[in-house]
């Protein structure tokens, strides 16, 4: 069975990319409209580039995204990035009111939405997006491995 959410996490691919020639962590994140394929936003990590300690690809992406709708609120919509949120992303999720999240590879030391943490679905909140993980966390996390490596 194909994975549907395989484009979508091309194009955040494509966004973490981007991040290495600002000197950032390669992560990149694409916000999907409610039909889950039109592209509403995209970001990746701006950490290094714009000296900004919340430019987490997931948070530019979910502003991007708001800013595109005119409103904050994104019902429906589907948070796709190659790694799994941390704890600020995982807040930024919650309060947009995504739909979905699906990410890539797992993030082990500070993964928020799973791994040392699961806010997101932390049954005491009245809105828990659905999670998919794993979609070609190989690819996702190869860019990380590589990038740690060069450095
Ligand atoms: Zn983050």
């Amino acid at each position: 069975m194909r994975d549907p959410w395989r484009p979508a996490m091309r194009l955040a691919l494509d966004e973490a990319e981007r991040a290495v020639r600002g000197g950032d962590v390669p992560v990149g994140a694409v916000v999907l409209a409610p039909d889950g394929t039109a592209v509403l936003a995209a970001a990746h990590n701006e950490r290094e580039a714009v000296g900004d300690p919340t430019a987490h690809a997931e948070v530019l992406a979910v502003r991007r995204a708001a800013a595109r709708l005119g409103e904050w609120r994104l019902s429906g919509c589907t948070l796709v990035v190659t790694l799994e949120p941390c704890t600020m992303c995982a807040g930024a999720i919650q309060q947009s009111r995504v739909d979905r999240v699906v990410y890539g590879a797992r993030d082990e030391k500070a993964g928020a939405v799973g791994s040392l943490w699961d806010l997101v679905r932390d049954r005491r909140l009245n809105h828990r997006p659905e999670v998919i993980e794993g979609v070609l966390a190989d690819e996702c996390a190869r860019l990380l491995t590589e990038f740690f490596r060069n450095r």
